[in-house]
């Protein structure tokens, strides 16, 4: 008599109950029918294949692009009694024909490959002389083409469908979007298949944005708060990265730097002291993570932005899996702004692409700069639809005050326009505040009408209603990335008096000594 799901999640496994839809989805794929599992990082997709495997006939081949982390699941299995490998190009080529033989012996219930090393014809020949239980496709959304760990071998999976119609496919992904979610299922051929969607909502992560002033003192100050817990600091830059774990280190933090620039012998080691003792802080970037199970980090601070929402998500995610109180905390400025859009406006991509990630871009900082539940955005960035005040965010907490920024507002947006749409927010702001610099001279800024109109209200004040106005959408950076300024058709309702804008109180106008003066 074949042990019952719920009889395998307890004997092998050690849980006394399925979590959330693992039932439903267990069951989906042990009676043969193909799965779609959307699922948060942390919310338990691996025990959705690994049970079926083991409940029906044959090997369960999981498809996995992680194969610095295939050793890891394979010795944990092996830990529970379950008879599991790996074949990778990491493994010698006696190890490799072992492996083969247990698989054409039906000694194994789950077997991890490569995409590409399932997709050569050896590998796929051997399959058809033996029996598979099904297939996982775990990291499903790497067969998106804008998602950022894209994988043209994973387009070639449809391949499992024609070859092997009767094996239940299960794809599985902690990518929430919409868009990745469609394209999962044309390039798999998963249009057949049971679609389990997790809320993605991580109710005891806390939310916070602030701007950034002074990075190192922010992030002291945020740390001290988390001493002796481990967390992750996520850096934009190698170089940043190194600077910042040496800097905590010296401020008597467990820092480790993380980055791809480094040893991979170091890399390694400090990834291990990381999962293995307490109270580390990683610093990395976001080469560092994916597929990370360490269930007790208490933070995760980012010093700069993150590429998109999906990836703040991600990081974000790594904290509190165990279900406890987590801090998800981030600075950033208009200079990040003006990097990010130099990094998309210089990367090889297509104009396509860099339309989308401007796009991401956007969004993120119409995140940062909300007013609003960051819950409420975040989860919505994912079509999840969220009713907040969540409790558990700064804005939530503590509701940002606002002020009517309209003038203010016409005034910024016809000085970019009547200076040609050409400069960056520094100059723009010079021109507002009637600085009478040697570039505005030169230029005849200062025989523009717009020149010193916004003199009543200092730099400081200047920066935040810019960098508001770009996350409103209300001003626009170049899609070169020169960090100049242009109108977008949203300005045009504002410059007409037909929209009022709302700013946080951060960018309250602080009167200048000058016009103090004036008064
Ligand atoms: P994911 O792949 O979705 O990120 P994992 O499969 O790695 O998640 O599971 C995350 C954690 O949750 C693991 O430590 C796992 O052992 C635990 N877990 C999964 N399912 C259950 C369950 N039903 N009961 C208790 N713990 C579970
Ligand atoms: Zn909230």
């Amino acid at each position: 008599m074949p042990s019952s799901p719920l009889h395998i999640l307890q004997s092998v496994f050690g849980y006394s109950s399925f979590r959330g839809p693992q039932q439903a989805i267990v069951e989906q794929v042990i009676e043969g029918g193909d799965a779609l599992v959307l699922m948060p990082t942390g919310g338990g997709k691996s025990l959705c294949y690994q049970i079926p495997a083991i409940v029906r006939q044959g090997t369960g081949i999981v498809v996995s692009p992680l194969i610095a982390l295939m050793q890891d699941q394979v010795d944990a299995l092996h830990e529970a009694g379950v008879a599991a490998a790996y074949l990778n190009s990491s493994q010698d080529n006696d190890t490799q024909r072992e492996v083969e033989r247990q698989l054409m012996a039906g000694e194994l219930d789950l077997l991890y490959v490569a995409p590409e090393r399932l997709l050569t014809p050896r590998l796929l020949a051997l399959l058809e002389r033996t029996e598979v239980a099904l297939f996982a496709i775990d990291e499903a959304h790497c067969v998106s083409q804008w998602g950022h760990d894209f994988r043209p071998e994973y387009r070639e999976l449809a391949v499992l469908h024609e070859r092997f119609p009767h094996v239940p496919r299960i794809a599985l992904t902690a990518t929430a979007d919409p868009r990745t979610r469609e394209e999962i299922v044309e390039r798999l051929a998963l249009q057949q298949a049971r679609q389990f969607v997790s809320s993605f909502d991580r109710p005891n992560i806390g939310y916070r944005v602030s701007l950034k002033h002074n990075p190192r003192t922010q992030l002291m100050q945020f740390l001290d708060g988390h001493r002796g817990e481990s967390g992750i600091v996520y850096c934009l830059s190698r170089k940043k990265v190194d600077e910042t774990a040496a800097w905590l280190a010296d401020a008597g933090f467990e820092a480790l730097p993380y980055h791809a620039g480094l040893d991979a012998a170091v890399r390694a080691k400090n990834q291990q002291r990381f999962l293995r003792e307490d109270g580390v802080v990683m610093v990395a970037t976001v080469a560092f993570g994916m597929g990370i199970d360490k269930p007790d980090v208490r933070f995760v601070a980012h010093l700069d932005l993150p590429r998109s929402m999906e990836g703040y998500y991600q990081e974000t995610g790594r904290g509190g899996r165990d279900g406890l109180p987590a801090e998800a905390w981030m600075i950033y400025g208009l200079a990040d702004v003006v990097t990010m859009s130099q990094m998309i406006a210089q990367s090889e991509s297509a104009d396509e692409r860099k339309r989308i990630e401007r796009q991401k871009l956007e969004s993120l900082l119409a995140y940062a700069e909300a007013t609003r539940c960051r819950r409420e955005l975040l989860l919505g960035a994912f079509g999840e639809p969220y009713q907040g005040p969540c409790g558990n965010c700064d804005n939530c907490v503590a509701p940002p005050k606002t002020w009517d920024a309209t003038v203010p507002a016409q005034k910024a947006l016809s000085a970019v326009y009547r200076s040609g749409q050409r400069y960056g927010s520094g100059h723009v702001i010079d021109i507002l505040r009637g600085i009478d610099g040697e570039r505005v001279n030169q230029l005849g800024h200062d025989k523009l009408t717009t020149f010193g109109v916004g003199a009543d209200m200092d730099e400081k004040a200047w920066r935040s209603v810019f960098r508001q106005l770009l996350a409103a959408g209300l001003l626009a950076t170049d899609p070169e990335g020169y960090g100049t300024l242009r109108l977008t058709a949203a300005s045009r309702d504002v410059l007409t008096g037909g929209q009022r804008v709302l700013l946080r109180e951060d960018a309250r106008p602080v009167r200048s000594a000058r016009r103090r003066r004036d008064s």
